[in-house]
């Protein structure tokens, strides 16, 4: 293109051409060796570097693609929209030669791995990854990394390893503890796979819990077309197990283009374009439930999103005063709400036949006992009060709430 030359027979451009009809070029082939590959641009970091100040993480890419067939995801769909690999890796050299560069001209220590799955559940894969270990613990000053990867890749020995060279946040994508919904879901996963992995993970220090020591965000899908009762319930008990945020309750499966789910739910007659997900339920009581619980939930979150900004901060800061220290019980409170509304809202759409009025009205009347309770507590119990005297103590501006969310 910078030289002149007619770009139209470009692969992968699309055009609108003089006939006034899209052109669409087939794909390039995939870059096999990413190594060959610049290291990404970085003005964006530079921007809230500048914007914000460090510590600010930066996101690396170790690998492309995935090997597994998960019926809600895109990755596979994407990876064969162009000819060549589903999945390739950059070598380890190049991964830790980004970071020192990383390091060395913004000072950055963390470091977030983005592939959709990092550990290639191979002999030769968890090698590679005992030796980024080992890289990394050599190269002279103290860093810490998250990455994304699936229950069955949780190898003790490669985790400990992975940990002491500073692995301080997993996101773990199980989906579901209801073992029909892994059939559903094709995650080629058993509950024994998932339960060991968080096992494996807990030993380590790792917990979904607020202020565990090492962070682990679950992938999981709550909402789909096909969720039951028990489903539902069996999902609660396992996040107050977990002392998981209330927030992956609301989790719903999301239609996304060319993704394997959408032909079986199409076959079941559960796609749905009047819906904004795209889909229905095949019990029909559960949109109702999922409209109560998303509403209740978000009344709550309004209150927790502050309460975990105070958190936030104070452990920023390192600073707290009367108002802004131990703000746990209130967090607890209000999670506890959340799931025991989950609970009495399933009681009473399970305990009517059908979906119809008589089922919105009783969710609805229980709702609305349980937001007065809400507000009860957070005026009379003086909380909001000390979430705004926490505020003012923090000196927090009113942008706070989107500094801290994640
Ligand atoms: S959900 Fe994860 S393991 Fe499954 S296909 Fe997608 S990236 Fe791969």
């Amino acid at each position: 293109m910078l030289s002149g030359a007619d770009w139209r027979g470009l692969p992968g451009v699309a055009y609108l051409g003089s006939d006034g009809r899209f052109v669409i070029n087939p794909p390039a082939p995939k870059v096999a060796d990413l190594d060959g590959l610049p290291f990404m641009a970085r003005d964006t970091l530079e921007r809230y570097l500048k914007k914000y100040g460090p510590p600010l993480p930066a996101s690396l890419e170790f690998g492309r693609g995935c090997t597994y067939r998960c019926t809600f995801c895109t990755v596979r769909s994407f990876e064969a929209l162009q000819p060549g690999p589903h999945h390739r890796q950059r070598s380890v050299e190049s991964v830790v030669a980004e970071i020192r560069w990383l390091h060395e001209r913004y000072g950055i220590t963390e470091f977030n791995f983005e592939d959709d799955n990092l550990v290639v559940p191979s002999r030769a894969g968890r090698d590679k990854l005992h030796r980024l270990a080992e890289a990394l613990k050599s190269l002279g000053f103290p860093l810490s990394f998250t990455f994304f990867c699936r229950p069955d890749a949780v190898e003790p020995e490669l985790f400990r390893h992975l940990t002491e060279a500073g692995l301080c946040g997993v996101y773990l994508g199980i989906e579901s503890v209801y073992g029909p919904d892994l059939e559903f879901f094709n995650k080629g996963l058993t509950l024994e796979a998932v339960y060991r992995a968080l096992g494996t993970l807990a030993g380590l220090g790792f917990s979904p819990a607020v202020g565990a020591r090492r962070r682990l965000m679950l992938g999981y899908i709550m909402w789909h077309p096909l969720s039951s009762f028990e489903q539902l319930r069996t999902s609660i008990r396992f996040i107050r197990e977990q002392r998981a945020p209330p927030k992956l309750a609301r989790r719903a499966l999301r239609l996304y283009t060319g993704i394997p789910v959408k032909a079986r739910l199409e076959r079941l007659g559960l796609l749905d374009p009047s819906r904004p997900s795209g889909w229905c339920y095949a019990d029909p009581r559960l949109a109702c439930l999922e409209a109560a619980v998303n509403r209740y939930f978000s009344a709550v979150n309004e209150v927790r999103d502050r309460v975990r900004t105070v958190e936030k901060a104070v452990e920023r800061y390192g600073r707290s005063g009367p108002a802004s220290a131990g703000m746990a019980p209130i967090r607890e409170e209000l999670d506890g709400r959340c799931l025991d509304f989950f609970e009495e809202a399933c009681d009473v759409a399970e305990g009517l036949g059908s979906a119809g009025p008589t089922l919105e009205a009783r969710v609805g009347e229980l709702e609305a006992e349980r937001l007065a309770d809400l507000a009860q507590y957070l005026d009379r119990g003086g909380v909001s009060a000390r979430l705004d005297a926490a505020f003012r103590e923090l000196d927090l501006p009113p942008t706070a709430l989107d500094l801290f969310r994640k």
